[in-house]
């Protein structure tokens, strides 16, 4: 096999088989094919797309790279959450205690935060000493302990996966359906679940912008988990406006603890337990999703979900005391508000500038080797539909250098739109639910 004519192919539009697949996979992990020859062949995926067959030939060849987790030791079933990612979304941090807290195993294998969205790692680092980097038999050892372990790709894990992504996200071939799913759902089958539940972002703030394209990857991703044998659902959710109010590392751990104490913002609330009714109902921990949004919500209620949050934070090697106390998460030295410059409704809120103020406080990375700023951030105090008052507060920014509160402030003058009028009518928190064929409810 030549790289040279398998790009070629797929860059006139053929069809790969899947041992052409495999070998392409293999070789690159192996450093046997160079980045140039790689990306060539992943802008014509990108451009050209792929069938079925060919997708799901990635993925496996990209899931075999690398080790696949046996769980079959532990008790009951292994259920995981995955999103594709927004701002302010911050749900992993809530539905893992509440599921874990049920008796449900759940094996997290998050991301950093990527462009203008928030990584799970990241925010978890917030925490003082909690460690992300455990090993495969360490992460074992956790799960055992409490039922639930939320770690970053290791070596042993999708190590193609670990490859491509990092020339995708410089070659311009992030945003192509299939090489997502095969992304996404490579590194999440190696986890040794027995059900997945997606939740697949829509809006400004999303990498999908449309509900059609949300629609089209989700499609994908359950069909391509549903074939490698597993429970699937794909939840489309709203990411037109931040989710919640709080945006940066340390501000969003303090959201979830404030949710998990029966406080915080409605729209986390309802897509945290959302997502974890469906996985009880994956898990069979309860016979419906309705019912498992009683659990979710009782768990919470009940303070079972904080508690389960501490004996995590305590398993790895974290402070648990900022369950109680707060302030010990990481705080910017400063606060600025970002007032309204006129009257009205806000109508529009543009997450992406959203996103990107946070990430250049320092909340997020410019370059792959930036270190992060854990306490910077935003607070919103307005949302899409409220009324605003000129001189009045939309939201306060936590910061630590003036440069980069100016920096963020010009962002920011981009992202709100007021009218006069409110919007003529609100968005759904859930736009759709995609089953599996064994997921029906
Ligand atoms: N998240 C991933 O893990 N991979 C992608 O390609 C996009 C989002």
């Amino acid at each position: 096999m030549r790289p040279l004519d398998l790009i070629r192919k797929k860059r006139d539009g053929g069809e790969l088989s899947s041992d052409e697949i495999q070998c392409l996979v293999r070789a690159y992990t192996r450093d046997e094919i160079p980045d140039y020859q790689m990306a060539a062949w992943l802008m014509a995926v990108v451009i050209r797309g792929m069938s079925h067959p060919e997708l799901s030939a990635l993925t496996t060849a990209m899931l075999r790279s690398g080790e696949v987790l046996d769980l079959s030791d532990l008790p009951g079933a292994k259920i995981d959450k995955h999103s594709t990612g927004g701002v302010g979304d911050k749900t992993s941090l809530i539905v893992a205690p509440v599921v874990a807290a049920a008796g449900v195993t759940v094996p997290m294998i998050s991301g950093r935060g990527l462009g203008h969205t928030g990584g799970t790692l990241d925010k978890l680092q917030s925490i003082p000493g909690f460690n992300i980097n455990l090993s495969l038999s360490e992460f074992r050892r956790v799960l055992k302990a409490c039922g639930c372990g939320l770690i970053g790709q290791t070596a042993e894990i999708a190590p193609a996966d670990k490859k491509l992504y990092a020339l995708r996200d410089v070659t311009a071939t992030v945003e192509s359906p299939n090489l997502i799913c095969a992304s996404i759902m490579s590194k999440k089958l190696a986890e040794g679940i027995d059900g997945l539940v997606l939740d697949v972002k829509t809006g400004c703030g999303a990498f999908m912008k449309t509900e059609k394209d949300s629609v089209h990857l989700a499609d994908l991703m359950v069909e391509t988990g549903e074939r490698m044998g597993k429970k699937m659902v794909a939840l489309i959710t709203d990411m037109d406006q931040p989710l919640g109010l709080k945006v940066g590392n340390a501000l969003e751990v303090d959201e979830c603890i404030e949710v998990m104490k029966g406080r915080g913002p409605v729209d986390l609330r309802e897509v945290s337990v959302e997502l974890a009714a469906w996985m009880f109902y994956l898990a069979d921990r309860t016979p419906s999703v309705d019912q498992g949004r009683q659990l979710a919500s009782e768990l919470i209620g009940n303070q079972s979900a904080l508690q389960k949050f501490r004996e995590i934070i305590t398993q790895q090697g974290g402070d648990p005391g900022v369950i109680d106390d707060p302030q010990r998460l990481p705080q910017a030295q400063h606060q600025s508000p970002f007032l309204s410059r006129s009257s009205g409704f806000v109508t529009s809120i543009q997450c992406e500038q959203i996103g990107i103020a946070s990430l250049v406080l320092g909340g997020g990375r410019e370059k792959k080797e930036d270190v992060i700023d854990p306490a910077v951030g935003l607070v919103l105090h307005k949302k899409v539909g409220d009324p605003v008052r000129e001189g009045e507060p939309l939201c306060t920014i936590h910061y630590n250098s003036d440069a980069q509160l100016a920096d963020a402030r010009a962002l920011l003058q981009q992202a709100y739109l007021i009218s006069e009028k409110p919007p003529a009518s609100k968005r759904p928190l859930i736009h759709r639910v995609i089953s599996g064929k064994g997921t029906q409810a």
